[in-house]
């Protein structure tokens, strides 16, 4: 995974070429989801495949950014309107515990 303005590898530091385009789903308020789409980098010297990151997602978290930063905060709990069942308190939980390194993302 390497952020939109990276262009060279993390591994080799070679140069980073467009591969593909592919799909990510994510999970949205509501239980709506929404594909975003996620462009793949190829590494010129070692062949590395990298997923470029989209600033609307954190890695490896399926849902959107917006809502990650809402509990983060406080600002959505089990109780706030249209979130009470989701995501779930379990989830919540953990996004708090790792705050600091969440909101290195934004
Ligand atoms: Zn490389």
């Amino acid at each position: 995974m390497v952020s939109i303005d990276v262009s060279v590898c993390p591994k080799c530091g070679g140069r980073l070429r467009y591969y593909d385009s592919v799909k990510r789903i994510v999970r949205t308020k509501g239980r709506k989801t929404w594909k975003v789409p996620m462009r793949r980098l190829r590494c010129t010297r070692c062949g590395a495949l990298h997923r470029e990151m989209s600033e609307l997602i954190f890695p490896y978290k399926q849902y959107e950014a917006e809502v990650i930063i809402g509990v983060v905060e406080g600002l959505i709990t089990c109780e706030t309107l249209g979130f009470e069942d989701y995501p779930c308190e379990l989830t919540m939980g953990r996004w708090t515990a790792q705050k600091q390194q969440l909101l290195l993302w934004r």
